[in-house]
């Protein structure tokens, strides 16, 4: 399966982070928080950073342009529908992340991959409570996103190889070296 259309959950430090190191890699993406202020505060903040990009000669103002282009915003899970692959990238609280994880699950196709970049919560408990443990994956970033090469992908008890093998090439689809880890 090909990730042309990433979801993020969360635009704040890393979700915004994960959604321009996915943008300036040609890849789609729609960034969905609870406010359209923290929506607009999000695509604020990699319009900042592009703009430093530019400032030191790495990208182009076209390039910048086709960036924020790439990057739709929502506050409607819904249009997270189109994706292939969601992000959940928001605030680390176990309670918060069963209850968004349980709403994508209902919405979301049955074949999309959902990922949690969360620090610190097993993935394994929060694969079971989707019924798509198969496709339910730890795709950790490090901050910031855009500039760490490091992606630690975790497997749950019962991610399936392909989920795997899938996070792993996109990883490297955008720049970044994932690992392996327990
Ligand atoms: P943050 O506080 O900067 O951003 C979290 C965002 O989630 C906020 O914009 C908040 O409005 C949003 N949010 C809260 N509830 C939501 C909901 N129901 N639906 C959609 N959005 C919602 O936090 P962060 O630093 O970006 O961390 C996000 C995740 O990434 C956490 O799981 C954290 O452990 C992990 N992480 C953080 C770092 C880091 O250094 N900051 C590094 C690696 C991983």
């Amino acid at each position: 399966m090909a990730i042309q259309t990433v979801g993020i959950v969360g635009a704040g430090t890393m979700g915004n982070g994960i959604a321009q190191a996915c943008a300036v890699s040609g890849i789609d993406v729609v960034m969905v928080d609870i406010s359209e202020a923290a929506v607009q505060k999000g695509v604020a903040t990699v319009a900042g950073s592009l703009d430093r990009l530019i400032k030191k000669e790495k990208i182009t103002a076209a390039d910048k342009d086709a960036a924020l282009a790439r990057i739709k915003t929502s506050t409607d899970y819904a249009d997270l529908k189109g994706a292939q692959l969601v992000i959940e990238a928001a605030t680390e609280n176990f309670d918060l992340k069963v209850k968004i994880l349980k709403q994508l699950d209902e919405m979301l196709p049955a074949d999309t991959l959902v990922a949690t970049n969360t620090s610190s919560i097993s993935i394994t408990k929060l694969g079971a409570v989707t019924q798509r443990a198969d496709k339910f994956i730890g795709m950790h970033f490090f901050n910031p996103a855009t500039a760490m090469k490091l992606i630690e992908v975790i497997r749950a008890a019962h991610t399936s190889d392909e989920t795997f093998e899938i996070i792993k090439n996109l990883s490297v689809e955008i720049g970044k070296t994932p690992v392996e880890v327990a």
